[in-house]
């Protein structure tokens, strides 16, 4: 039985392991096919790669846009993206941009809260890597500014808190077409975690189907019983497949594992069907 992850973060981005080990731990959570999505980023997926083949796993080249829709920061997830587009390429080195004049941003914000030294705190957990709210989030548990890191966020990093600055992303649209430009399929991750209305998921899932999305998360992690099949109704009513996966980031937070969203509901096109190589499964 194929298990299917098609969303999880490395130290490239804000999670714990390197390229290398998320792949060795896909592979001893039983996963046959994965897609590395690190935010904003593409630099782990040529080491993912090389390890996939030392542990037979299909790798399917991805990544995590950040964007904002209506104000809000929604996530764009592109699958199966040809990693050599240049129009891409230009995306990638201008939201690395974005993400290097957003983390001063945020830690004048910060500054101002009376939390000194953020920024080179968050740097020194970013290493060298796609800078972001964790490692802001962890500075501030180092510093005992916060408990821990849910803290962190509710304090400050949240949505509509100080340190949720988001003025920088593109528009959604704009992203889609990125994705689509280097014949990826993009997926709009997570959908109930923008804490939307019906109604206002819904007329986001439409202006997201038609800048070209291919997909919606039907499954992200592990989701309270009957969500995934209402999240089924919305990608059947926007003619997009439903994609499935954990968002790891870190080792010890079962309801993220890597493997632990697979099972598709069978109302869905599963996002596979859209991946030329992957279509017969
Ligand atoms: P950024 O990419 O800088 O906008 O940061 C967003 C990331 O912060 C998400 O991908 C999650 O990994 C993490 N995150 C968001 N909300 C929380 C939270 N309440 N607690 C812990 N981590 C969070
Ligand atoms: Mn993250
Ligand atoms: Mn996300
Ligand atoms: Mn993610």
């Amino acid at each position: 039985m194929p298990v299917y992850d098609f969303h999880c973060h490395s130290d490239q981005s804000d999670g714990a392991l390197s390229p290398e080990a998320l792949v060795s731990r896909a592979k001893e959570f039983g996963v046959t096919h994965l897609a590395l999505t690190d935010h904003d980023s593409i630099a782990g997926l040529a080491r993912a790669q090389a390890q996939a083949i030392i542990e037979r796993v299909h790798m399917i080249s991805g990544i995590e846009f950040s964007s904002q829709w209506a104000g809000c920061g929604v996530h764009v997830v592109g699958l199966n993206i040809d990693t050599t587009s240049k129009p891409l390429l230009d995306a990638i080195a201008q939201q690395a941009r974005v993400r290097v004049d957003r983390a001063a941003l945020i830690a004048e914000k910060l500054h101002k809260a009376g939390i000194e030294g953020a920024l080179e705190g968050a740097e020194a957990y970013a290493k060298g890597g796609a800078i972001g709210r964790p490692h802001f989030a962890q500075y501030m548990v180092e510093v005992g500014a916060v408990a821990n890191m849910a803290q962190a966020f509710k304090r400050y990093l949240g949505a509509g808190k100080i340190g949720d600055v988001k003025s920088g992303w593109p528009e959604t649209e704009e992203v889609v077409e990125w994705i689509v430009e280097a014949g990826g399929i993009a997926v709009l991750a997570h959908p109930a975690k923008y804490k939307m209305t019906r109604s206002k998921l819904c007329r986001l899932t439409e202006s997201f189907a038609e800048a070209g999305g291919g997909a919606i998360e039907v499954l992200s992690g592990k989701q309270p019983v009957g969500l995934a099949e209402n999240l089924a109704k919305i990608a059947n009513q926007f003619n997009l497949a439903g994609s499935c996966g954990s968002d790891f980031h870190t080792p010890g937070q079962p309801w993220q594992e890597l493997g632990c969203a697979s099972t598709l509901p069978s109302t869905v096109q599963p996002v596979w069907k859209l991946i030329p190589h992957l279509s017969s499964l």
